[in-house]
């Protein structure tokens, strides 16, 4: 993983084996990471979820294989216990087929290029509606 940025920003750049949503939640903590952020780049075995509303939770899929990340777009935000990273991914397949999700976790399997864009003073708290944690006001 290698990290730099001018301005405000920051690239982050996970190397082959790397697990996405691990090392974002240890930047997180560690370098006091929090923002949203977008990434290109490619995967394997990556495990995605629908969120099913009337159920509250999550329906789980793993996947098999090497697939473009098409788009990875995500949040760090502050929660009850630490830093939240939320993330969705757009997975492209060998025939140009598109999968996505919620991200659980993937392995970087060439790279990832992620930016980003700090933004402080968010925080998730517990929505009772949902049962989810969610981006609330203060
Ligand atoms: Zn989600």
């Amino acid at each position: 993983m290698l990290i730099s940025g001018h301005n405000s920003m920051k690239v982050i750049v996970l190397q082959k084996g790397e697990r996405i949503m691990e090392t974002l939640k240890s930047l997180a903590v560690e370098k006091s990471l929090r923002g949203f952020f977008i990434g290109i780049g490619a995967v394997r075995d990556p495990e995605i979820g629908y969120y099913d509303s009337g159920r509250r939770e999550y329906l789980r899929m793993k996947l098999r294989g090497n697939y473009e990340v098409v788009g990875l777009i995500g949040n760090i935000v502050d929660g009850p216990s630490g830093p939240i990273v939320h993330a969705h991914i757009s997975l492209g397949g060998k025939n140009g087929e598109v999968l996505g999700g919620h991200l659980f976790e993937a392995k970087t399997s060439v790279t990832l290029e992620i930016i980003l864009i700090p933004l402080a003073g968010l925080r998730r708290t517990l929505d009772e509606q949902t049962g989810l944690l969610l981006i609330s006001e203060g």
